[in-house]
């Protein structure tokens, strides 16, 4: 059997003609056109000399045609390689000459700045671009509508991910066609993704969510997406009536509670809200349900891993929980430094096995060796705990641990019970340089709907409780927290610029 993902693709096709895509524009693409469009990159692929295993590196915007080439990847073999369009020319030279890809695909208007970027490492550059007038594009027009998909292997390489950089430099997750089917046969039959399911697409395409999670899945499902640039609160309103499902990262769900229009009406036609990327807070749940009756399902999961948990999609969508392990990935809680299991309930580093789990770091072994234990458990570096009920609860990142007076402090505890306050919007907690207690407990928070936030109110809120030594020392009003393009905090910017706030 042929073990590329996208032989799994054809295969499940039962219908060329039903719907596949469509844009913002209106135009839609039916599994047939996905087939044939696929192929013509393919073929452009191959005649630019793109062999198995090559990398392709590709930044561009959300198009219609990036969804090709990422197929095409996939069909001769080649492994994809998508880049952050927000990455300057100097990152991507970075990336590149970490990757060392076979192709560099940008935007037609990005291409000399990119070129000259490189310096002396020259590498084919093509274009592609929301207007059809690309190079590869042109080149894809002129190519034969079928092609026959590559042999591979499970283990091969399908993809390089580069993880989001919250917590550093951005690691290359070596991710294999099995790491991609496993998880996206799970999530369609967890999930209950069929036929009729028609996806509102406006995550970014160039990470693990609006790529593998979001795509892979409807194509194994056979269902359909309305593919948007963007997240834009007009452009969701109106597709939502024609959409059955959605996946988003925390920050769609609270713009999306800002908008009046938003209400049990606007999401009738919907019958699953998926939220991921980032911690969604306890309270934005708790308000989309009384809002639209609908329970958010969140889940966990990472770049090099895929999705590792899911609420249950039949029984409680637990708010702050990420539920259980996905079927076939086997998760535990152990002691951070020595990965000694811990007893039911405590708080450890989350750990896991499975076929989702990936490779290694591209051309990193010794940080690749870090990550996992001797027997084979990779070390995910996010803290939690296991309920009685089996639910898995995200105690933060081990990197954003609190060590204040001796104490460990878990910033999401602190920032549950900050975001329960009816003053706050949103909150970040962090520890920063204290000459007394190593590390002081600190709290940035933004102001919910125009409401005013008192510094010594809050702090006199949480007395009642939260320990006296997890109550932040200050708290920090702001109109807005850093967020990334997945609506990841920017912890790292928050300790670099507050850093002398208590020395
Ligand atoms: P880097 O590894 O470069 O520092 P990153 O970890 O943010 O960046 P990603 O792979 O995009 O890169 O993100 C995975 C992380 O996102 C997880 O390890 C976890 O910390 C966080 N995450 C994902 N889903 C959730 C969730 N539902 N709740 C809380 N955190 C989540
Ligand atoms: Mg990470």
């Amino acid at each position: 059997m042929n073990g590329n993902l996208f032989a799994t693709i054809e295969g499940r096709i039962a219908d060329p003609s039903r719907p596949f895509l469509t844009g913002e524009d209106g135009r839609s693409f039916t599994y047939g056109d996905m087939l044939a469009a696929s192929a013509r990159y393919a073929n452009a692929l191959v005649s630019l000399g793109v062999k198995a295993g090559d990398r392709v590196a590709v930044q561009t915007g959300k198009h219609v045609d990036s969804v090709w080439l990422y197929l095409a990847c996939l069909r001769v073999g080649a492994v994809y390689l998508p880049l952050n369009p927000a990455y300057t020319p100097v990152e991507v030279a970075y990336f590149t000459s970490d990757a060392e890809p076979a192709l560099i695909v940008c935007e037609g208007s990005a291409r000399n700045t990119l070129a000259s970027g490189l310096g002396k490492a020259s590498v084919r550059i093509e274009t592609l671009d929301g207007s059809d007038g690309g190079s590869l594009q042109k080149l894809a027009d002129t190519m034969p509508l079928e092609f026959d998909t590559v042999e591979a292997k499970p283990d091969d390489l399908a993809a390089i991910l580069y993880t989001s950089g919250t917590t550093g430099r951005s690691k290359g997750a070596m991710i294999t066609h099995e790491n991609l089917r496993s998880n996206a046969l799970s999530l369609v039959d967890i999930w209950q993704f069929g036929a009729d399911d028609v996806l509102l697409h406006a995550l970014p395409i160039f990470h693990t969510h609006g790529l593998f999670v979001a795509i892979n899945t409807v194509m194994l499902s056979g269902s359909s997406m309305i593919f948007l640039p963007k997240f834009d609160n007009d452009a969701v309103m109106s597709a939502l009536p024609r959409a059955t499902a959605m996946m988003g990262v925390p920050t769609f769900y609270t713009r999306l509670l800002g908008d009046t229009r938003f209400d049990r009406g606007a999401a009738s036609h919907m019958r699953l809200f998926v939220s991921g990327s980032a911690p969604l807070s306890a309270e934005t749940h708790r308000a989309f349900t009384a809002r639209t009756g609908h329970a958010i399902l969140e889940r966990y999961g990472m770049t090099e891993t895929n999705m590792i948990t899911s609420n249950p999609y039949d029984g409680e969508r637990r708010p702050g929980a990420v539920g259980f392990a996905l079927p076939g990935v086997s998760l535990r809680i152990a002691e951070p430094d020595t990965g000694k299991p811990l007893p039911h309930g405590g708080i450890g580093v989350i750990e896991i096995k499975g076929p989702n789990v990936f490779q290694g770091y591209w051309r990193m072994p010794e940080k690749t060796a870090q990550e996992f234990r001797p027997d084979g458990w990779f070390i995910t570096g996010d803290l939690g705990y296991i309920d009685p009920d089996g639910y898995v609860t995200i105690s933060g990142r081990a990197k954003d641990l609190i060590i204040s007076g001796g104490f460990n402090v878990y910033p999401a505890e602190i920032e549950n019970a900050l975001d329960a306050l009816p003053s706050v919007g949103e909150s970040a907690v962090i520890g920063l340089p204290h000459a007394d207690f190593g590390e002081a407990v600190t709290a940035v928070v933004t102001a919910r709907n125009g409401q005013i936030v008192e510094e010594g109110e809050v702090r006199g809120a949480l007395e009642g409780v939260l320990a006296k030594f997890k109550i932040p020392k200050r708290v920090l009003v702001r109109s807005a927290l850093p967020r990334n393009a997945m609506g990841k905090v920017q912890k790292n910017a928050l300790r670099e610029e507050l850093a002398r706030l208590y020395l």
